[in-house]
């Protein structure tokens, strides 16, 4: 069975997406081994060291200067992935996207039912009082951005290393899973916690996996694309 034969025929179907689905809007990927590179020149540090949590509190301003500059892109666009996902929800196709990203991308193609497992970029808060704060203020902040009304630290709502996943998203994603008919991952290796467990909660007999390299999964998939993640369900929606 072709990929759009699998998606014509559904109408429970869900996506798990990975970094390459945000690489392909021009955001690069901080666990690449560019971005490992990059990190590790400038700062002596991984970048898995930096976003840690016991990193952020001990060193808030070496935490921020590296977060403003790699991992915040305010600019980015959806692109044919996410456009084609936003459009399949919108056909009764699509129940849920379970993402590792936190760029927001996906809503502003237009998804509604997006559960980001990693947090996002968008909500920021006080870690002392918990007033809200969007991106922008983030960005604008010099060093570390601190709480207009208690001066406390506005930390990203975003799982840092040492951070659990929160329950509520893990156990939605799981029963989205769980109940789907067709899951297509894409944009991923699966080599990031805690995507691979995930696959395991999945029992249907149509498993997608569009990576443009090899993953530790390819022989469990139905159907293996090794393309961009744009470009194959760009090709697929559009016609
Ligand atoms: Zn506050």
């Amino acid at each position: 069975m072709t990929l759009k034969e699998m998606i014509e025929q559904s109408d429970n179907i869900v996506f798990f997406g990975g970094a390459g689905v945000s690489t392909e809007s021009g955001i690069p990927d901080f666990r690449s081994e560019t971005g490992i590179y990059n990190t590790i020149k400038r700062y002596q540090r991984s970048p898995e060291e930096i976003l840690s949590h016991s990193f952020f509190m001990a060193h808030p301003d070496i935490f921020y200067d590296f977060y403003k500059s790699t991992m915040l892109y305010l600019d980015a666009k959806p692109n044919k992935a996410h456009l084609a996902l936003a459009k399949l929800e919108a056909m009764g196709k699509l129940k849920a996207i379970v993402t590792q990203n936190i760029d927001g991308l996906h809503q502003l193609a237009g998804s509604k039912r997006v559960y980001e497992l990693h947090g996002t970029v968008h909500r920021n808060y006080c870690m002392r009082c918990h007033e809200a704060y969007d991106t922008e203020y983030i960005l604008k902040a010099e060093g570390v951005p601190r709480c207009e009304k208690c001066g406390g630290i506005v930390k990203p709502d975003v799982v840092l290393y040492e951070e659990g996943l929160n329950e509520m998203t893990i156990t939605a994603s799981l029963n989205a899973i769980r109940k789907a008919d067709v899951l297509i991952i894409g944009g991923t290796s699966l080599n990031v916690y805690p995507a691979a467990g995930f696959i395991q909660y999945y029992s249907g007999n149509k498993l997608v996996l569009i990576n443009k390299s090899e993953t530790p999964y390819d022989r469990k998939a139905d159907l293996l694309v090794h393309d961009s993640i744009g470009d194959v369900l760009g090709a697929v929606v559009d016609d």
